[in-house]
């Protein structure tokens, strides 16, 4: 290929939305990828649009962050629903998401979380025991009651990644394999591995591999890798419908169309050392799921058949897009929590930024213009 006007640096699945939409609307892209250690190829396939309590519990000092994107969560959801038709279906469902409480306490927490939600927008409802039996009749009868968020759901990472990485090559997208080590800005920008790759543009869907190539830059964005343990069971009758957290306890749970459950929410992995893939610990693993078949009785005589364990990139909660300076054609799409969910209309938005076309949402408030300096 000549010099491609869009080179997207990361292929995960921001990445891979930016180079597809760039495609589409006739550009020549090319996209590196080191080929490790993509959050993409390792995450659950919820889409999240309440605030995860989780994240919450854990960085209170970003609760704002998270809160004054929930409206980006909508449309992201959006973003996923057109995918799954363009790329002819990734599973997704999107029959809402329950966070389960078990005490009064945490039914309170829900109560005011939701307030502040639909404040923003989101369907939300808070179900009592009895609704919520109904509603989701596995459930054990220690959970109370619920917050249920309409606008969430869940769809197959596997088949969507599988169906990505065909639309791309469809598109004429050029993949290459390298390590990006450093950047050049300027009016021909490049971006040096073990060869030159330059281009008209260039976007970073790096995740946590960004703040390395920044150094140097007057922009400094943290991206610790958070390393997250994850299982999978054998398949059992298709009942839990429902994309499936709790108010206060770390877990996630779904059920894919083959009847496989996906369980995981945050439990530690290990970080490796060097560019190796993140270890498992054993603790995560009997943890994670007894808290599972605690919740939903009916899936503790389910095998697990799997475990692994991937990088996540949660930055402050709130994605960053856009150039690096007003002038810079070295561009940032850095979707922030639940980067699953968000991929694709962080990578549209931050393509179209790139090119100078008019992107699906307004950017301005995610601009890298909190990291510089
Ligand atoms: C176990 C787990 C479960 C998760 N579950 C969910 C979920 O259910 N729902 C949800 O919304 N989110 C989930 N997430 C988060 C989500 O997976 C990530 O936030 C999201 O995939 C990030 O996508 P990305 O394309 O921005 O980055 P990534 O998918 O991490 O891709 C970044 C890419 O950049 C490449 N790269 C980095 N540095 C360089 C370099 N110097 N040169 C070349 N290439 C480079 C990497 O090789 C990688 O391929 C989960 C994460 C984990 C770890």
């Amino acid at each position: 290929m000549a010099r491609p006007d869009l080179l997207v640096v990361g292929g995960g699945i921001t990445g891979q939305c930016a180079a597809l939409s760039a495609a589409r609307a006739g550009a020549r892209v090319a996209l590196v990828d080191l080929g490790l250690n993509a959050g993409s190829t390792a995450n659950a396939g919820s889409l999240h649009v309440q605030m995860q309590s989780r994240f919450l519990r854990l960085n209170p000092h970003l609760a704002e962050n998270l809160e004054s994107s929930l409206p980006l969560y909508l449309s992201a959801v959006k973003a996923w629903e057109a995918l799954d038709a363009e790329l002819g279906g990734v599973e997704l469902t999107r029959e809402g998401g329950l966070m389960l409480a078990e005490s009064e306490a945490q039914l309170a927490f829900l109560e005011e979380k939701a307030e502040r939600e639909r404040a923003k927008g989101l369907d939300v409802e808070i179900l009592g025991h009895n609704a919520l039996h109904r509603m989701a009749p596995w459930l054990s009868e220690e959970v109370i009651g619920a917050e249920l968020c309409r606008d969430e759901g869940k769809l197959n990472p596997l088949v969507a990644n599988r169906k990505m990485r065909a639309a791309l090559e469809r598109a004429g997208v050029e993949i290459r394999r390298d390590r990006i080590t450093a950047l050049e800005d300027g009016a021909a920008p490049s971006a040096l591995g073990t060869r030159r790759h330059s281009a008209g543009q260039i976007l970073l869907a790096t995740a946590w591999g960004t703040s390395a190539l920044l150094a140097g830059t007057a922009v400094h964005v943290p991206t610790p890798p958070e390393p997250l343990h994850m299982n999978i069971t054998e398949a059992g009758a298709y009942e839990i419908h429902h994309l499936v957290q709790h108010a206060e306890r770390p877990i996630t749970l779904k059920q894919f169309r083959s009847g496989q459950v996906v369980i995981g929410g945050g439990w530690e992995a290990r970080l490796s050392e060097g560019a190796g893939a993140p270890g498992i610990r054993k603790e995560s693993l009997l943890g994670n799921v007894a808290l599972a078949a605690r919740i939903a009785p009916g899936i503790g005589g389910l095998r697990v058949l799997r475990t692994w364990a991937g990088y996540n990139t949660p930055v402050d909660g709130k994605a960053t897009i856009g150039p690096l300076e007003a002038a810079s054609r070295i561009h940032l799409a850095l979707p922030g929590d639940a980067g699953y969910t968000l991929g694709p209309v962080v990578g549209q938005s931050a393509a179209a930024l790139a090119l100078g076309a008019e992107g699906p949402i307004d950017a301005a408030p995610y601009s890298p213009a909190r990291w510089r300096g």
